[in-house]
């Protein structure tokens, strides 16, 4: 997508470990017409999937979600960080935070995902797909269908978008990072 490649390019900022920041349209300050750019492209991409509920997971994953949710017309769940005391029919599974090197227990409520549900999973970035795993145990425990998993950026320099497609599961990712050593950004 070219637009958010140049984006990327604008006003991306390295960091050290492979990090990308895109702090100041995407994951901190937000840029609502580029995001639903990206949403309608998210769009054209699945349009052949047979979807019918948009899974993320918080924070960053909300907003492309929503806005995914809203021109499909679809409801859009998140998979909560914390774990509310008032969850019914709570499924959880431990994802590991790359940025933040922690595990973590994230849940979802069994009501919001059912075994009729056919699932597409937005996230800001593929990384090592360690949040698209918990979200693929989480699918399964619900007994759901994973129809594809959209990512604003991949990291392709990280193994998550390999482990996934190897996997035969629809990806598509909308920057592809082919490299960010020597704090240089460098687009697929
Ligand atoms: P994964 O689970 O694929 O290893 O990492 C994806 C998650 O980690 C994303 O949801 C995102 O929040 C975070 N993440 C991974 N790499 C980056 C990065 O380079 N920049 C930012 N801002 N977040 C990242």
């Amino acid at each position: 997508m070219e637009i958010l490649k140049e984006r990327i390019l604008q006003d991306g900022k390295c960091f050290e470990g492979g990090i990308l920041k895109v702090d100041s349209f995407i994951n901190h300050q937000m840029d609502p017409m580029l995001m639903y750019q990206i949403a309608e492209e998210f769009v054209t991409r699945f349009k052949n999937e047979n979807i019918n509920k948009i899974v993320t997971i918080e924070a960053s994953g909300i907003a492309p979600a929503i806005l995914v949710g809203y021109a499909m017309q679809l409801p859009v769940v998140f998979v909560k960080k914390k774990q509310p005391k008032t969850m019914e029919n709570m499924l959880t599974t431990t994802v590991h935070s790359f940025t933040k090197d922690r595990d973590y227990t994230v849940c979802i409520s069994n009501n919001f995902l059912t075994s009729d549900d056919r699932v597409l999973f937005i996230d800001d970035f593929l990384a090592n797909g360690n949040a698209a795993m918990g979200m693929i145990d989480l699918i399964n425990q619900a007994g759901a269908t994973l129809s594809g998993m959209g990512f604003i950026i991949e990291k392709a320099f990280q193994e998550g978008g390999k482990i996934l497609r190897d996997k035969d599961i629809h990806v598509e990712s909308l920057a592809i990072i082919e490299d960010l050593s020597n704090c240089e950004i460098k687009i697929r």
